[in-house]
């Protein structure tokens, strides 16, 4: 059978994260679940807020299920887009409208999506700043696209902006940026972002084209510390916005999200019926409509994020105790823990060999760090920590 050998690579590449996951359900059966201490996925693991379920059960016994369960126009239900954009414009004092919205099956979607939309033959470079999430390279890839990584600012995970600026080029067509950050817990301070925005401002005049901020912001909402994330678009008026309610409110599964064109966006309504275009041929238009209708009534909620809190200052203050070294996470519910001794894979080999499943950096383009995803049970944590310890001393 004659297949794609590019998508066969894909489909048939090991997934680290799934692999290890799939270890940690094999070793739990074995050993059993409590003397396994897994901090390989992102899944959330504190509930959706109530009004979620709520409003399934109203939505399905109010409403006549054709209406429910059929299609809404191609960009997503104009009412659902329109609670959208006026929740955004009370929490953030912008001024979006329905039509700059377009619904998605998540932050995944909405970034193929765009990276499908911006791309050209001319003008196929998209730089990452590392540490970022693999499947960026995925997503660039299908749209013809190079993608450039800018190693990581180790110190705080904020932004090289030397590496950055040597990194674009006449071919650069756009910077995609995570914060809160999935794997560093990151969070870009607003000099950061004025940084990043005057940078981007001074070389789109060099090149003589646009260069376009993707801002992914599954993470928006997680934050600790009464941290407030800049909000993009203010800053730079060329963003597009990739968004998803996996993690604010716990719909992993239920895929659904959104891609923000603001009307600042040079060229908007072209831009905008790219992205309905790059919908169109990846196949995703009319997003989940149940969840489409969930969103529209419950945006700008969230899950309880004082959980995830409590799990990072037991993670990070336990480590720090024993010696580790990390920047402590702002948000999100990562944290990126230096490795000791100076090989990545051999030290996720000790950590596994003690039933600690945590994932090698390399993969997110900085070596030298493991990502520990603590959005798991507090009791976990604790039953880890002893465990932590042991492997600390094995370097001694
Ligand atoms: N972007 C980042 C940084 C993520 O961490 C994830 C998921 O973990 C995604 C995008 C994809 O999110 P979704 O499940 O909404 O497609």
């Amino acid at each position: 059978m004659i297949i794609s050998d590019r998508m066969y690579a894909l489909g048939s590449a090991r997934s680290v994260i799934r692999e290890l996951f799939e270890y940690g359900n094999m070793r739990a059966a074995q050993v059993g679940r409590q003397n396994i201490y897994d901090y390989s996925l992102g899944n959330p693991a504190v509930p959706s807020p109530g009004s979620v379920n709520e409003t399934i059960k109203d939505i399905l016994d109010s409403q006549p299920s054709i209406a429910v369960h059929g299609y809404t126009s191609a960009q997503g239900d104009a009412g659902v887009r329109q609670a959208i954009a006026d929740d955004l414009n009370k929490r953030f004092g912008t001024a979006f409208g329905r039509d700059d919205f377009y619904m998605t099956c998540g932050a995944a979607a909405s970034l193929a999506i765009c990276l499908g939309a911006l791309v050209t033959p001319e003008c196929d470079e998209v730089i990452a700043i590392a540490p970022f999430f693999p499947e960026y390279g995925v997503f660039a890839g299908n749209a013809g696209a190079k993608l450039v990584v800018v190693p990581a600012d180790t110190t705080a995970f904020q932004i090289d902006f030397k590496a950055l600026e040597a990194a674009i080029g006449p071919k650069t067509r756009a910077v995609i940026i995570n914060s809160p950050n999935n794997p560093s817990g990151a969070v870009y301070s607003e000099e950061t972002i004025m940084k990043l925005a005057l940078l981007l401002a001074r070389k789109s005049a060099e090149t003589g084209h646009a260069i376009v901020l993707i801002s992914d912001e599954p993470y928006r909402e997680i934050v600790y510390d009464g941290l407030e994330v800049p909000f993009v678009t203010k800053y730079y008026k060329n963003t597009l916005v990739c968004y998803s309610y996996s993690k604010s409110i716990s719909l992993p599964g239920e895929r659904i999200g959104y891609v923000l064109v603001p009307q600042e966006v040079e060229d908007h309504d072209r831009v905008y019926a790219a992205v309905c275009g790059a919908g169109r041929s990846l196949g995703y238009v009319c997003a989940p409509s149940l969840m489409q209708k969930v969103v529209g009534r419950v945006t700008g909620q969230t899950s309880d994020i004082d959980e995830y809190r409590k799990n990072r200052d037991l993670l990070y203050g336990g480590l720090k105790e024993i010696g580790y070294e990390c920047v402590k996470p702002q948000g999100a519910f990562y944290l990126f823990l230096k490795i000791l001794g100076d090989d990545t894979e051999a030290f996720c080999e000790r950590a596994k060999a003690l039933d600690l499943l945590v994932v090698n950096g390399t993969g997110f383009g900085c070596p030298g760090y493991v990502r520990l995803a603590y959005c798991v049970d507090y009791d976990m944590i604790e039953r880890s920590l002893p465990v932590f310890r042991k492997l600390y001393d094995s370097y001694k």
